[in-house]
């Protein structure tokens, strides 16, 4: 496994408020353990409420309860995500740092792709970025005008600029992303509200261990099989990435380090990266 460090010093974000959304598992989870290690407060929601509290816990036992707040939201749900961003702003203050990472992939070709898969999959891809931003917007544009800098990070895929026919809504999905995130940089940019997004390849996280769950040769280890993944899809590095990998550039983009980037995204893909 890669040692990855945290760089970031211990009290570089004090005073500062994030939000994770899908903060339960994964890149999310990593992204709040990192946030709150550069000493952010963080909330994190996720629909699953026995996943969340388990995150939270493991959150807490690290990092203590005072900075961290947790509660079960479907971001596709416009109330619901109204209601946690009031709840957020009451818990542990106004937020600065929006990470709109909540999702999942849809494994499905052209031809077995329903209509009704069809308008899922762009709900979920276009209405978790909305939703949330949407409802921490004031909140952004706040923190903006007291302290120069406010920033949105969403969690994109590589399949934005490099479909896959096997993923074919959620190809087309992340590309409508890619370019959302440049029309929301370019409107906010005046309140000072920067929008930037990470293009994961493939990362180690529970969507990759639910598929090697229903491996087909059970006698694999994850190392076996992931490193197989990774030799078939011809990833340079030859390894999957870490949740913590993704974490850190989502920390730099949220962060008052990046405070000249705006409308860009990271490549955080191994070298998989095939486009310009
Ligand atoms: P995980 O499955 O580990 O985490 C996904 C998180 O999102 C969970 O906390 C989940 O909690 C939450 N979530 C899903 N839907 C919703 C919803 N409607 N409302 C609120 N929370 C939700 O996956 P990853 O860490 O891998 O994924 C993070 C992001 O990265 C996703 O958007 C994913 O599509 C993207 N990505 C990941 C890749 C990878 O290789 N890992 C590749 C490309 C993109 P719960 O289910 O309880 O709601």
């Amino acid at each position: 496994m890669n040692k990855t460090t945290n760089l970031y010093a211990a009290d570089a974000l004090a005073g500062k408020v994030a939000v994770v959304t899908g903060g339960s598992s994964g890149i999310g989870l990593a992204t709040a353990d990192l946030l709150l290690a550069a000493g952010a407060a963080v909330a994190i929601c996720g629909r699953n409420p026995e996943r969340l509290n388990e995150a939270a816990q493991q959150l807490i036992d690290k990092h203590g309860a005072e900075r961290i707040y947790a509660a079960p939201c479907d971001v596709l749900d416009t109330k619901s995500t109204q209601d946690f961003a009031k709840a957020v702003e009451e818990k542990l203050g106004s937020v600065s740092m929006l990470i709109n990472n909540a999702g999942q992939g849809r494994v499905s070709t052209f031809a077995d792709t329903t209509d009704e898969a069809w308008i899922e999959e762009l709900n979920l891809k276009f209405f978790s970025i909305i939703n949330p931003t949407r409802a921490f917007l004031p909140q952004l544009k706040e923190q903006a005008k007291k302290f120069g800098d406010a920033a949105v990070v969403c969690t994109n895929s590589l399949l934005a600029r490099q479909p896959e026919p096997h993923m074919v809504a959620t190809s087309a999905a992340r590309a409508g992303i890619l370019n959302l995130v440049r029309s929301l940089a370019t409107e906010f940019a005046p309140d000072g509200v920067r929008v930037n997004g990470i293009l994961v390849g493939l990362i180690d996280s529970a969507q990759w261990r639910r598929r090697y769950e229903n491996r087909e040769n059970k006698a694999q280890s994850w190392e076996q099989w992931s490193n197989q993944l990774a030799l078939e899809k011809k990833i340079p590095m030859s390894r999957l990435g870490e949740p913590l990998e993704a974490a850190q550039a989502i920390l730099f983009l949220a962060s008052p380090l990046a405070s000249y980037t705006t409308g860009s995204h990271i490549d955080i893909s191994g070298g998989h990266s095939r486009h310009a």
